[in-house]
């Protein structure tokens, strides 16, 4: 199918991009494009406007920190995919990046989609706006009333529904590092690789000496949206306590059992594999 028509706008600065967001409620985002082009070849999506965010400047950074409170990375909007898996620094301050990422799409996706893009789609079957919820990152946001930041944990509302306002433009993500005593890993089952997962499933641990202090487990494709469960208190059983609080749902990739049966295979062993690096970086 072909889009229904739309006007097209590709301003070269931040406040003219934005003041068109304000102006045309029907207005949209093009960022990557590889979540909203096929929704408008659909006709899933069909708004009067988009507003191409890639000539604009500044935004294609990846940028890291090591030290303090600001202890993380910083993805621009324009930061595609694929800049974020191949930035070193990115991958050593905060490694779930990278495990992650390596599982998003195809690299000819990965090229062009970006990794903002995708955390505000918040698609649940997505890997980054897990990512970012687990971590306890952020996103900031702009618009023509000015700034402000988004903690992950209030950024999804629903299957593809942020707290994002139709006229906001999300600037930056931050995703916190990985402090010393600390573990991550990330395993998913897809058809394909590159496929959607039909359950992913990502691990943070903390480690005090030789004691798991905390354990946190994110879910992708199991709920409507990102789903992060807190296993400190069920370390010998993560996957009972997860299956407790999420709903795994039925639809024609998988049946709600068999979701189920997947987190029951995968917590155990991502929360293994966090708990090993974590004590491999302690030495
Ligand atoms: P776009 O498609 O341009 O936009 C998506 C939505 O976000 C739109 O509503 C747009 O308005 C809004 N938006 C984008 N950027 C901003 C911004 N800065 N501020 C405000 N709103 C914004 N993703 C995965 O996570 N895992 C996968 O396994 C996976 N597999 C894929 C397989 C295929 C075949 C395809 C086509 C895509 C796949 N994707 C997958 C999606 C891919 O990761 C996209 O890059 C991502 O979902 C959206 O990023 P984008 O930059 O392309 O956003």
């Amino acid at each position: 199918m072909k889009p229904a028509p739309f006007a097209y706008l590709r301003p070269t600065g931040l406040e003219e991009a934005l003041a068109a967001l304000a102006e045309e409620p029907g207005a949209k985002v093009l960022a990557g494009g590889q979540s909203l082009v096929p929704l408008l070849s659909m006709r899933l999506a069909a708004p009067s406007m988009l507003v191409d965010i890639n000539a604009l400047p500044d935004l294609g950074h990846v940028s890291t920190s090591r030290e303090g409170d600001g202890a993380g990375v910083r993805v621009g909007a324009l930061a595609r995919h694929a800049h974020v898996l191949a930035d070193r620094d990115a991958a050593e301050v905060q490694p779930l990046l990278a495990l992650a990422l390596s599982h998003v799409a195809h690299p000819t996706i990965r090229n062009r989609g970006t990794t903002v893009g995708s955390i505000v789609h918040a698609d649940a079957a997505a890997e980054m706006p897990m990512v970012l919820r687990l971590l306890g990152g952020s996103v900031d946001v702009a618009s023509v009333r000015g700034r402000r930041t988004i903690p992950a944990g209030d950024l999804f509302l629903g299957p593809l529904e942020s707290t994002l306002a139709h006229d906001e433009i999300a600037v930056e993500a931050f995703f916190p590092a990985l402090p010393a005593g600390g573990g991550v890993a990330f395993q998913e089952i897809a058809r394909r690789h590159g496929d959607y997962a039909l359950v992913g499933v990502a691990a943070l641990v903390q480690l005090d000496g030789d004691r798991v202090t905390s354990a946190r487990m994110g879910f992708v494709s199991v709920s409507d949206v990102p789903t992060v469960v807190d296993v400190t208190d069920a370390l010998d059983d993560p996957a009972a306590k997860a299956l407790a609080e999420l709903e795994p749902a039925d639809d024609i990739h998988a049946t709600a059992a068999y979701r189920a049966h997947l987190v029951k295979v995968l917590a155990p062993r991502v929360l293994a594999a966090a708990t090993d690096h974590a004590r491999t970086r302690a030495g």
